[in-house]
């Protein structure tokens, strides 16, 4: 444990208060970025009771560290990081406080993963919507960042689905908020990114399913146009929806793609089969995710390959998968069901994993396009991604419905989650291009979803999201010492950084 360090207080001086060693909660760690390539050191705590994040909370005040929480530590980019500053690390309070399975909520700390929350209400016939694809994303994470599922146009985001949150307040207190109680509150800490308050408990609303099984169905779409009129059709027998673009077809096959739509299935299991099938597909996720992680680690070399030669690779794999799923026109259609968990989170294996898709000079924009301006917003970007010497490594759409909270996401319409893995002399090209991406955005109403988000400045930023101003007033009043704070949010959300907090 190194006792050279010198923290920063709020002001950007030195302080000179830290004691030589941090106390046995606070230990040194040097704390990577997870997509592209960086490296920061900080204080990491792990409490395990709401007494310890308080201890940790009055020791931070004491020596002028700032705070930045933690769920799972699956955001690609600085909003889990806090360079020289305390991380606290929250998945030790991973507790499932109680399952209503009467009137369909949940009560949860922070750090349990979502996959447990599953294993615990589907065989009630109960599920969480908006559910990201990733199981091991924590519920904190989850509703901090306000996630959005392929099911989110139907259901809304993450943060619809929640009743009411226990969170700490910078002053140490501990208070619940919900749409009557200090609802400004509640609306601005779902979506703040850890930085208003630190959630330590969660009650959710649950929706009934039918089964815990789904039905597919894949259809191709020849582009931009046709895209968007099957998904309109394809919505109304539906639940989720998500599309892989070819982001390299150009002309009248621009926007080209393959939808996937999924329904839950009403077909009924007896209850032991449906508990069995529960049970195997929460430990097939484990051992899917441990053998597709060995897999990507050993194959590493012949995708970096791959990435290297770039356009040819992509190019033909896109083109094959169009025709592979174009063949049965208009519509196949998969007669096996699937169980949601796997369906859900396993089939993410069959891509590798984003540190590894992006490269290390790479990095993921999910943008959104509003539906009124969809046609062209969808057309000039996917242009400007064949603009450049290396288009997307993936693309994928999703459909999504208005959000209300403060630092909001989503609008009614769809977003575009692109993969780039651009080689370090691309980086002039990347940049250029990165500027003309977001300035079509703003000029179309867009968002980029922040916690994959590696490269906005302050400025667009603020010109993406109206609100900031909002926030920062609700900051003020709740974080006036600036406690909360992360690498993103003296990238993003501070203006004046000569007199930033550090
Ligand atoms: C493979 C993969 C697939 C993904 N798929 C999707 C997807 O489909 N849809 C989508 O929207 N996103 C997706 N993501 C992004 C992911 O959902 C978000 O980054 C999510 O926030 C990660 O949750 P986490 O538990 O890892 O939280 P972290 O990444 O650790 O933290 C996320 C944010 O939450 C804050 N936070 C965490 N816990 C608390 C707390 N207790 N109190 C206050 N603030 C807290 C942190 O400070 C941080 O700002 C995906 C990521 C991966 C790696």
């Amino acid at each position: 444990m190194s006792t050279q360090f010198q923290p920063t207080d709020q002001t950007g001086h030195v302080s000179r208060r830290l004691p030589d060693l941090p106390p046995d909660f606070l230990a040194w760690q040097r704390v990577p970025v997870y997509v592209g390539t960086g490296d920061t050191r900080s204080l990491v705590a792990c409490p395990d009771t709401i007494k310890e994040c308080q201890e940790i909370m009055s020791f931070c005040h004491k020596h002028g560290l700032s705070i930045c929480p933690r769920g799972s530590g699956r955001s690609y980019g600085d909003a889990i990081l806090n360079d020289q500053n305390v991380i606290l690390d929250m998945s030790n309070m991973n507790r499932v406080i109680e399952v209503d399975g009467e009137s369909g909520t949940v009560t949860v700390e922070p750090g349990v993963r979502l996959v447990d929350v599953y294993e615990q209400v589907h065989h009630l016939g109960w599920t969480i919507p908006a559910s990201p694809t990733d199981s091991t994303i924590s519920v904190g994470g989850a509703l901090a960042a306000n996630v959005n599922g392929k099911d989110s146009w139907r259901v809304g985001n993450f943060g619809d689905q929640l009743i009411q949150l226990k969170v700490m307040t910078a002053d140490g207190e501990v208070i619940s908020i919900d749409r009557q109680n200090n609802e400004p509150l509640f609306m601005a800490v779902i979506g703040s990114m850890g930085l208003l308050a630190l959630v330590v408990e969660v009650k959710i609303r649950l929706m009934k399913i039918p089964s815990p099984y789904l039905e597919i169905q894949i259809t191709a779409a020849a582009n931009v146009d046709d895209l968007i009129n099957k998904l309109d059709h394809i919505k109304e027998h539906n639940d989720f929806l998500v599309v892989w673009v070819d982001a390299y077809a150009k002309g009248d096959k621009l926007g080209r793609s393959v939808i996937h739509a999924t329904r839950w299935s009403d077909q009924t299991q007896d209850p032991a089969t449906v508990q069995a099938d529960i049970a195997k597909s929460v430990a097939s996720l484990a051992n899917q995710k441990n053998r597709a992680m060995m897999a990507y680690k050993v194959l590493r070399p012949f995708i970096n390959l791959g990435f290297h030669l770039q356009q040819l690779p992509i190019r033909l794999f896109n083109s094959f998968y169009y025709h592979l799923n174009d063949r049965q026109k208009p519509v196949k259609e998969k007669a096996e069901r699937q169980m949601f968990l796997e369906h859900n989170f396993d089939k993410s294996y069959t891509v590798p994993p984003p540190d590894i898709l992006c490269g290390p000079h790479g990095y993921t924009v999910q943008i959104t396009v509003p539906r009124s301006v969809a046609k062209e917003a969808m057309t000039e970007m996917l242009q400007l991604c064949q603009s450049i010497p290396c288009p997307p490594a993936t693309t994928i759409l999703r459909l999504h419905r208005k959000d209300e909270h403060v630092i909001s996401f989503s609008e009614d319409g769809f977003s575009l989650n692109v993969e780039f893995h651009p080689k370090k002399r691309h980086a002039r090209a990347m940049a250029t291009f990165m500027e003309n991406l977001i300035e079509c955005g703003i000029k179309y109403g867009s968002r980029v979803h922040l916690p994959k988000d590696m490269t906005l400045t302050a400025d667009q930023f603020q010109r993406l999201y109206p609100r900031h101003k909002e926030f920062m007033e609700l900051k003020q009043e709740w974080d006036p010492d600036n406690l909360f704070q992360s690498d993103m949010y003296r990238r993003l959300f501070v203006t004046d950084k000569a007199s930033s907090p550090q």
